[in-house]
């Protein structure tokens, strides 16, 4: 009765003490800690003074401690079973629990498998999907430290070890690859955030080596012509200064012809990794490696992706090495997976690099066809008015008749449209080219103010009456006074000219939030709905009945625009034929 009372309770206790394993278990996720709490209950449980945590790799037939208790920890992690003999190793090939009781008298013992004072020891397979992933081993000093009950206990660990092991394996998997998503992501962001060659190499070259953690990596240029490669970019990780690596020397070429390694990751757009020890490397890339005290090497082709569906040709610009003077290591399938990712980012970023510096050249080059012309045009023009001038004026007291008198008026009309048409351009022009690095803060509400004097007399010849609505303080933005001047004065200028005379001109000058707004408003010639959409683009004249007399160039509000949409704010026109305009824009202020 007591027996039955005394294994009942033994029992139920086995029962709490694996319901507090779950427990425990179940709440963690760290590997080491899965490890570390399954030895404290086992060694607790059964009473035995050491043991180790010993895992079992099918693949390299090997048994290696992962975990220790009772043991100096420094003498454990070397250790190692042979699985055809040794105790350890006969758990793992019987898949059964080894109870040794007399270990002296156990053919496969050996003395240095144990602790000098330990007499008995088990030894408890753990099995995950009906394989043997480990065992846990555990040693006393008697010669029955181990009951039936403790074993059953530990088998039962076993299992739940096991499950939890798992796991917190996939949960590690899982952080890895969150974190090389993250610093994919993250370097692709970097690479993709400029678009100045320079710039590009430079962080490209420098997210690689960090994802891969090389020493260092050299990005080379692909010349299909001429059948080479060109060192165009060497990056160090700063933290592989000391290691005996040498960069290569920026500049320097190489035959493809001589390098089969990189010719094949160019042509299959394939990465591949070689060690210095390879058998096969070619004799320049195992010259080039020892050279350069390279241990390990990975060649990454640069390969963008089509660019329309049209254009199915993967275009390879480059290739990167990423090099490991430190140690020797291999680069696995998903390094080399995550490596080809990032050189296809880096190749359209080099794409994008190179068509913008191709548009930035042909911008350059209208820029100066521009000037050129409006300058070289200039000159001659001035030179034409004054000789006409004069020409005129050697006439003397002579009346022109009034055909004379219209042929006159046609050409002093004409000088004057092509002489604005080339400042307009001249303006423009410069206004597009005007570096932001020389803007300032400029007091707005003084610069309309002054542009209301310079304008009064030419609304007085008009007999227009001009009127401001100005704040009393100070309104500041940053930008270029000059362009500034040229938009609110080109709007006045409008306003007066575009208004019969007699008209009225309001100019105000508001805030609303962080924005001030001016405005222009007349009671001139208006502009119908249907061409008030193309008002602001380059040489588009309304020509609304009767505008046909004023002479324009069509440059002055596209003018405005681009000098508003330039300082961050946004301008726009409420009209009505034969009623009037208002024409408006906001800036933000400074
Ligand atoms: P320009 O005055 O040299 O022709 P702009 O670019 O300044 O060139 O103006 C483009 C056209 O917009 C003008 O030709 C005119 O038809 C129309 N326009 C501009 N301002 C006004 C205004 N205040 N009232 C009526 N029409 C205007």
């Amino acid at each position: 009765m007591t027996d039955l009372t005394d294994n009942l309770s033994e029992q139920l206790e086995e029962l709490k003490m694996l319901q507090h394993v779950d427990q425990e278990l179940g709440a963690t996720l760290d590997f080491d800690n899965v490890l570390m709490l399954t030895m404290d209950w086992a060694l607790r449980r059964t009473g035995a003074t050491a043991g180790i945590f010993v895992t079992f790799s099918e693949q390299e037939n090997s048994l290696r401690a992962l975990t220790a208790l009772g043991y100096p920890m420094r003498e454990v992690r070397e250790k190692t079973w042979p699985l055809e003999q040794s105790i350890i190793g006969r758990a793992v090939r019987t898949r059964q629990v080894q109870h040794v009781t007399d270990l002296e008298a156990d053919p496969e013992h050996c003395p240095e498998h144990a602790l000098p004072e330990t007499r008995s020891v088990i030894a408890v397979p753990i099995e995950l999907r009906s394989k043997v992933t480990g065992v846990i081993w555990l040693e006393g000093e008697q010669r029955d430290t181990f009951a039936a009950p403790d074993i059953s206990f530990v088998q039962r660990l076993a299992q739940r070890a096991a499950i939890a092991l798992d796991h917190a394996r996939l949960y590690r998997e899982a952080a890895r690859q969150a974190d090389e998503m993250a610093s994919l992501y993250t370097a692709s962001r970097m690479i993709s955030a400029t678009l100045e060659r320079p710039q590009v190499l430079a962080t490209a070259a420098q997210a690689l080596a960090t994802t891969l953690g090389v020493s260092t990596v050299v990005i080379a240029d692909y010349r299909k012509l001429q059948g080479e490669i060109e060192l165009i970019h060497a990056y160090r990780l700063p933290t592989a200064r000391l290691s005996m690596n040498i960069v290569p020397r920026v500049g320097s070429t190489f035959a493809l012809e001589s390098l089969p390694e990189v010719r094949y990751a160019i042509e299959t757009q394939r990465s591949s990794g070689y060690s210095l020890h390879s058998r096969l490397l070619s004799d320049t890339l195992r010259e080039f490696m020892t050279a350069h005290n390279v241990r390990a090497l990975l060649i990454i082709p640069l390969a963008t992706a089509p660019m329309t569906p049209n254009t199915p040709l993967i275009e390879v610009v480059g290739v990167a090495l990423a090099m490991e003077s430190r140690h020797e290591r291999r680069f696995g399938e998903e390094e080399r997976a995550m490596a080809e990712a990032l050189g296809g980012q880096i190749a359209s970023a080099l794409r994008q690099a190179r068509l913008y510096a191709e548009v930035r050249e042909l911008e350059e080059i209208k820029s100066h066809m521009i000037r050129m012309a409006s300058h070289d045009l200039r000159n001659p023009l001035g030179v034409a008015i004054n000789y006409f001038e004069m020409f005129l004026e050697s006439l003397g007291d002579q009346p022109f008749t009034e055909v004379q008198k219209r042929y006159i008026q046609s050409v002093r009309k004409a000088h004057q449209t092509m002489q604005t048409l080339i400042k307009d351009l001249l303006t423009l022009e410069k206004v597009e080219s005007e570096r932001e690095a020389l803007w300032q803060e400029v007091d707005f509400t003084a610069l309309v103010n002054a542009e209301l004097e310079a304008q009064r007399n030419a609304a007085l010849l008009k007999k227009h009456t001009l009127t401001a609505q100005l704040p009393s303080q100070s309104l500041h933005v940053r930008g270029s006074p000059a362009q500034l001047q040229r938009a609110v004065g080109n709007l006045i200028d409008n306003a007066i000219k575009y208004t019969p005379d007699g008209g009225l001109i309001q100019v105000r000058l508001t805030t609303k939030e962080r924005r001030l707004i001016f405005e222009v408003q007349d009671n001139g010639y208006g502009i119908s709905r249907e061409r008030q959409e193309r008002l602001f683009t380059s040489f588009y004249r309304a020509r609304e009945p009767g505008t046909d007399h004023i002479s324009g160039t069509g440059l002055g509000l596209s003018l405005v625009r681009t000098v508003v949409e330039r300082h961050g704010g946004r301008v726009w026109v409420n009209s009505e034929a034969g009623i009037g305009s208002i024409f408006s824009f906001w800036l933000p202020l400074a």
